[in-house]
This record gives C-alpha cells, sequence and structure tokens, in this order.
C-alpha cells in the first residue's frame, strides 16, 4: 500500500508491506490510515512528536504506522534538502553488501537462481525444510560465496537444530537467522551457547520494547522498517541494540524503491544487509537505492532519495 502526505506543495512517500503471516491487510491498513490526521500540526518537522501520536492512535498495524513514518522522512528531507543518510551524518559508501534471497525450491532450480544472483557477493538461504542439506548442497554445487541461512522459526528441536549449524558452519555459512520459533525462548538461548556461528532474531524482535530480551539469547537483530513502525524507531533499535552488544542486520519484506530506499539511508549503520525485497518485484513504482558493487546504496536525493516513475 503506497501513501503519500503533501504539504505546501511537497510530496513525501511511504509505503505499507504486509506479509500475511504479520496480520495486517489492505483494509485493517486503511482503516488505520483513516484514522490518522497530521492537518492538526503547525510542525511536521517536530517528527518524534507526530510519531509518538501515530502509534497512539491502536497498537499493532505496524506496517501501516511504517508507511506514515517514511512518508513523514521524505517529506522532511525533502524541506530540509538532504537525504537521511546525510541528515544522520552518514557515509552512503559505508553500507554493507547486501544478501540475495535463494527461496526453497528443487536443487535444479536453487543452482538457476544462484546464477542470476550473480551480481550479489552474499547468499541468502531460506531453510527450515525437510531437504535443507540438499539444498545448500546444490549451492555449494554453484559457487564459493558467503551464505547466510533464514530458518523463519522451522526447526522444532535443539538438538537436531544444533547439529545442523554445526554441518552449516563447516559449509560456509556465516550465520543463521531465527532458528527457532519466538515463544522457544529458552532452547534458543541454549542453542546460543553452543552454536559455532551467530544467531540473529527476527520474528523474535519487532521493535524497540523487545530488545533487551534479545540479550543473552541471540547475537544480532534483524532491523525491518515493517516491524519498527519505521526509520524513527529503526535507528532508536540500532542504537540500542549496538549498546547491548547485538550485531544489526538491515533486512527488509518484499517492497518497492520506496521503503527500500527508506531502509538503505539507515544501512551505513548495520553491519549486515539483506535488501534485496525491490530485486524480487516486476512493477516498481520508484527508483531510488541502487546496486553499487554488490550494496543497495541509499540515493542522495533529498528525503528518502527517491522519484517515482511516472
Ligand atoms: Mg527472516
Amino acid at each position: 500500500m503506497m501513501v503519500e502526505l503533501e504539504q505546501d506543495g511537497t510530496i513525501g512517500y511511504g509505503e505499507a508491506s504486509m506479509p500475511p503471516y504479520l496480520g495486517e491487510t489492505q483494509e485493517t491498513a486503511s482503516r488505520f490510515l483513516s484514522r490518522v490526521d497530521l492537518s492538526k500540526y503547525r510542525n511536521p518537522l517536530a517528527m518524534a512528536d507526530v510519531l509518538s501520536d501515530v502509534d497512539a492512535i491502536a497498537p499493532g498495524n505496524n506496517a501501516a504506522k511504517a508507511a506514515v513514518d517514511i512518508a513523514l522522512h521524505d517529506w522532511v528531507g525533502k524541506r530540509l534538502g538532504r537525504s537521511f543518510c546525510r541528515i544522520w551524518g552518514l557515509d552512503p559508501a559505508a553500507c554493507p553488501v547486501t544478501s540475495f534471497t535463494i527461496a526453497m525450491d528443487s536443487a535444479e532450480m536453487v543452482r538457476m537462481k544462484v546464477e542470476e544472483a550473480a551480481p550479489y557477493k552474499v547468499l541468502k538461504v531460506k531453510l527450515g525444510g525437510a531437504s535443507d542439506r540438499e539444498m545448500i548442497e546444490a549451492v555449494r554445487s554453484v559457487t564459493d560465496k558467503p551464505i547466510r541461512v533464514d530458518v523463519n522459526q522451522g526447526w522444532g528441536e535443539r538438538e537436531s537444530a544444533l547439529r545442523m549449524i554445526e554441518w552449516l558452519a563447516r559449509m560456509g555459512v556465516e550465520l543463521i537467522e531465527q532458528p527457532m520459533a519466538k515463544h522457544q525462548v529458552d532452547d534458543i538461548a541454549w542453542l546460543r551457547d553452543r552454536s559455532p556461528l551467530p544467531l540473529f532474531a527476527d520474528e523474535s524482535v519487532a521493535r524497540l520494547t523487545d530488545l533487551p530480551a534479545a540479550q543473552g539469547v541471540f547475537d544480532g537483530i534483524n532491523v525491518k522498517l515493517m516491524k519498527s513502525t519505521g526509520m524513527h524507531e529503526a535507528h532508536a533499535m540500532i542504537t540500542l541494540g549496538r549498546s547491548l552488544g547485538l550485531k544489526i542486520m538491515i533486512g527488509c519484506m518484499t517492497e518497492t524503491s520506496c521503503a527500500i530506499s527508506a531502509a538503505a539511508q539507515l544501512s551505513p549503520l548495520a553491519d549486515y544487509a539483506d535488501l534485496d525485497g525491490a530485486l524480487l518485484i516486476s512493477n516498481d513504482l520508484f527508483r531510488g537505492a541502487c546496486v553499487v558493487d554488490g550494496k543497495v546504496t541509499p540515493g542522495e536525493e533529498p528525503g528518502i532519495g527517491v522519484s517515482k516513475l511516472s
């Protein structure tokens, strides 16, 4: 769902991406957005106040809130004449290389997709099914690029999860994302104590308030705008995460270049990037962050660094 904020002839663009498993729909987002009234704010530059009011309208609705947050950042950046990367004092060239996602598929399809991923220096392989070893062996039969594994909560039992991680470490995997269900906190902590690879939280950590509980359970967090309610809280999560000793990944859902470019503005603050969302769609509405030397690099245009394609 795309959002536009307009005042004094300046338009800010925002986006909500709603994967079905998180429960938001176009209908829930429309209902939430119909309750957002920004006309009462005399100073839209006071974003923290505006966004805290928007957050208080109703619980949940994280992607709908992110759409407002991204559009407001775009509007404010355009007013200030700077990209958010520059406003935050970051170097756009400092962002980490992005991974490119290889979904669960037959060995033959996996090999084909790895070849399509030639411009990317790191692969993210989705595991958590019955053929995890076959997936990794298929990837390894065609490339020796670093692999990151995302289990999407798919492993149920910690002993077999540990044996799998030990095997993956020997196969050149560099990290494991969300190995077990988010309610299996004790099992994940047990796994982390023994795992040769760092464990990253995705589903376990959505917002700032989830962060303290990740300490001692995970080594890092995957920060996504659609979970965090947007750029403002994502920035705070990165700051708090670092102070808690957690590594930072900046990630995404399936998104257009609008939300991806917004996330890319934060990318220089991250250790790892997984910003391939707009590379996986064929109906992008924006031009923005682009891939330079394997890095999804933030655009320099003011705001979130996008222009709308006509
Ligand atoms: Mg994930």
